[in-house]
């Protein structure tokens, strides 16, 4: 072949590129912002509707034709159509046989109906070939283009190269195709658009669970102990003081929530010997928690950050400076400095300070965009040891902070501990067995069942 030839092959128009015609059933919100997005994207578009006049939401360049005929001029047929109307698709049994049926329904419940209406649609139609795609995807982000968030499309189905086809379009569409397997994956997939931040429920009322009993034990004894026995109202204390007090304990204590279920996850696998039985219920969930868990601890901590700077700005604080400078002046007598209390507020201060640092290091490499740009082995660095390196120095920052009142009898009102104690407890336990567990008599037969180990193999059957 000579040189010349084959320059004319490469600047020959290139025909391969010339796209299917792809057929949607349906001409509602979703069929035409789909169908917009497939012209732009170079797909011949024709609509099979139930009135085949031209209206002027419907893309120009789109052809509308009845069911029958639409269908007849494609391999591909998206049924963009409520699964409560598929029964008219029965009578067209015959021309959708063979061809490629792209169900993208959602339903207005979770578990609607006991099958998927993929596999609904399957049924109705055992001839052709059924894929779930693009349900995930809203009209809307596809009119405007806002597709950002939400470029991942789940693809599942029985017939592999139909799979591929609709996979292929959704690449064409600037799309990011997921293969999640067979139809049998289409409920899970239905699903999925009608939960609410299912991962967030249990952290976010435990946190709630927990913020208003320690919010109300705060009101009892800095508040109404102080007002029963020292006849001082405090009741302004609602807005800052106990808001201030809380937020760290939250903070703290979640924290150590992070870290607590992998601790509990050792104890199991050392106890049994292996790393082949399933933890329970109870503790896979909280082990997939932990993220936001985490999240929200630190949410706290933002908050305490904050009410503890606009301290001194506070009426009580000025009020308070003002007292102890007066009474001073009044004893004609400049109380010394006090070395041990100026260490002790300096260290909790840099404490707090270098614990919060971590704590945020932790949140925004738990962020996507973030954790995608490490590797496993980084992401285990930052999450695992520098985070038990924060949880560490938070916990000695509370330490520093509450130990001078451990001893004293007025921290204790109704015989109750203050919440700085309550709150070290189960930070304390957390960091005691991770001592415990990173001794290398513990450690080694620990890691040996993480690489696959077992005592007793009759558990792996
Ligand atoms: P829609 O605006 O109500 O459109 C549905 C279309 O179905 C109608 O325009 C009509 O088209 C056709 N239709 C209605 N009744 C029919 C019947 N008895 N027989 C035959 N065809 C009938 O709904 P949509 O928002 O486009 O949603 C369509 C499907 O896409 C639903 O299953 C939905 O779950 C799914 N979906 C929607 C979105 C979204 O953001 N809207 C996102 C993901 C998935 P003709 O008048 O042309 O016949």
């Amino acid at each position: 072949m000579n040189k010349n030839s084959s320059n004319t092959m490469a600047l020959a128009p290139n025909t391969s590129n010339k796209k299917e015609t792809v057929c949607i059933f349906g001409t509602g919100d979703f069929g035409r912002a789909l169908g917009h997005k497939m012209i732009q994207s170079g797909y011949p578009v024709v609509y099979g509707s139930r009135s085949t006049q031209i209206s002027n939401l419907i893309p120009k360049d789109a052809e509308v034709l009845g069911h029958a005929e639409a269908a007849q001029k494609a391999a591909i047929i998206i049924i963009a159509i409520q699964r409560q109307h598929y029964n008219f698709l029965t009578p067209l049994a015959e021309i959708l046989r063979g061809k490629v049926l792209v169900d993208i329904s959602n339903n207005l419940k979770l578990n609607q109906y006991p099958d998927s209406n993929a596999e609904h649609l399957a049924q109705l139609l055992p001839g052709s070939k059924v894929v779930k795609a693009f349900n995930t995807v809203s009209a809307w982000a596809l009119q405007s283009g806002t597709l950002d968030a939400s470029r991942q499309v789940f693809v599942c189905g029985d017939d592999v190269e139909a799979k591929q086809m609709v996979m292929n379009i959704v690449r064409a569409l600037g799309l990011t195709p997921l293969d999640k397997g067979s139809l049998l994956a289409a409920q899970e997939i239905e699903n999925y658009p009608l939960q609410l931040f299912p991962m967030w429920k249990f952290p976010i009322f435990l946190s709630l669970g927990l913020t208003a009993f320690f919010f109300l034990y705060c009101v009892a004894l800095d508040i109404i102990y102080t007002y029963i026995y020292e006849k001082n109202n405090f009741s302004f204390f609602i807005a800052i003081t106990i808001p201030n007090r809380v937020c760290p304990v939250m903070a703290l204590i979640l924290l150590a929530l992070v870290y607590l279920p992998g601790v509990f996850a050792a104890i199991i696998q050392l106890y049994r010997g292996t790393k082949y039985r399933r933890f329970p219920d109870w503790l896979d969930k909280w082990m997939l928690c932990r993220k936001q868990l985490g999240l929200i601890a630190l949410a706290f901590a933002s908050l305490h950050v904050v009410f503890t700077l606009v301290t001194p700005l506070r009426a009580f604080a000025s009020w308070r400076t003002g007292k102890g400078i007066i009474s001073q002046a009044l004893n004609n007598k400049t109380e010394p400095l006090d070395h041990t209390t100026a260490w002790l507020s300096d260290s909790y201060l840099a404490l707090g300070i270098l614990g919060f640092f971590l704590f945020v290091l932790l949140g925004i490499t738990s962020l996507p965009s973030v954790s995608n740009n490490v590797n496993w082995r980084e992401f285990r660095f930052v999450q695992s040891k520098l985070g038990y390196l924060a949880l560490i120095l938070c916990t000695a920052h509370t330490l520093v902070y509450g130990g001078k009142w451990f001893l004293s009898p007025s921290a204790y009102k109704w015989y109750l501990p203050n919440i700085y104690i309550l709150s070290l407890i189960v930070p304390c336990a957390v960091l005691v067995v991770k001592f415990v567990l990173i001794f290398p008599c513990v450690d080694k037969p620990l890691t040996q069942i993480r690489q696959g180990w077992e005592r007793n193999p009759k558990y792996s059957k």
